[in-house]
């Protein structure tokens, strides 16, 4: 059976492979085809695809954004679309810059706690492009003040910490409507990180489909047998196309690996692409 992963991130946001050693590992791996899918940011895309001409792998357009419905932070993932649209790329300039204030602040934040970061630290193997709190935490794991990325969650980096910093609030149904504006798929990433409740994530899907959601990412690392099956149940019932990803950051989280997850727990058929082609094929 041919298998893709349609969730990973490079050195452009908090992965620690360049887009082309992503490629290069997911060529090793016989993955049929791979979606990049940065924090935030598409710049990692014009180099992964001139890349992957060099390998026999389908590379898929994608991007993660980080959203909020309520005061509940949701990632949306965003396939397919036309990564050149200006609206896109100029809604992308000002998600930058407002991540660059957030991390500004953070860094102040830990000045008064008497922890010095700055940008050279935040790197951690990245290329610096779209700098998020899993670089926080692998800085402050490196320099002695946590033990482990979680315990640098605990102690400095969610969401009641006094160095937590919201982020820009981006509404989920704002980041829908920029990816349908660029011609492309949106999906709602990772649900059950969200609530354990599947009636709750019917109802988070629910506010979403008017706004144009495509489909659920069910298939997922964490995800049990019986939860990927009653995401899968819901995407049937409201007509909504099935996902899957690892959710591969390299070396940042090294117990999940590409397209199988932990100790294969997961397997994202392809069959699931030609579903996404499909839908694009039916906007035009
Ligand atoms: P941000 O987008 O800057 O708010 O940062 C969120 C990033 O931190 C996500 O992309 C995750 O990869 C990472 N992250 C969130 N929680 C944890 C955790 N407990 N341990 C390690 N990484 C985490
Ligand atoms: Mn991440
Ligand atoms: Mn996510
Ligand atoms: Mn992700």
């Amino acid at each position: 059976m041919k298998r893709i992963d349609l969730h990973t991130h490079s050195t452009f946001s908090d992965g620690t492979l360049t887009p082309q050693k992503l490629i290069e590992y997911a060529s090793n791996k016989k993955l049929s085809a791979i979606s990049i899918t940065d924090h935030d940011t598409i710049s990692g895309l014009n180099e992964a695809f001139e890349i992957s001409k060099k390998f026999d792998i389908e590379l898929i357009t994608g991007v993660e954004f980080t959203c909020f419905i309520s005061d509940m932070e949701v990632h949306i993932l965003g396939y397919m679309f036309d990564k050149d649209s200006s609206i896109l790329n100029e809604q992308i300039k000002k998600i930058a810059q407002s991540r660059k204030n957030r991390n500004d602040k953070m860094i102040e934040k830990f000045k008064d706690l008497g922890i010095n970061i700055d940008y050279k630290d935040l790197l951690c193997g990245t290329n610096g492009n779209s700098i998020t709190r899993s670089q926080f935490a692998s800085a402050l794991v490196k320099k002695g003040y946590a033990k482990t990325k979680d315990d640098a969650f605990d102690k400095y980096l969610k969401d009641g910490c006094s160095t937590y910093i919201k982020r820009k609030d981006i509404r989920a149904t704002e980041s829908i409507g920029l990816i349908k504006k660029a011609g492309g798929i949106a999906v709602l990433a990772h649900p059950l990180r969200y609530t354990k409740s599947i009636l709750k994530i019917s109802n988070i899907i629910d506010t979403l489909i008017p706004y144009g959601l495509d489909g659920v990412e069910a298939i997922y690392p964490t995800f049990t047998k019986d939860e990927i099956k009653s995401i899968k149940e819901i995407c049937i019932s409201k007509n909504l196309i099935v996902t899957g990803g690892s959710d591969f950051h390299g070396l940042a989280r090294d117990n999940i690996d590409l397209g199988s997850g932990h100790n294969n727990d997961i397997s994202v058929p392809y069959d699931l692409l030609n579903k996404m082609k499909k839908i694009t094929n039916d906007f035009t």
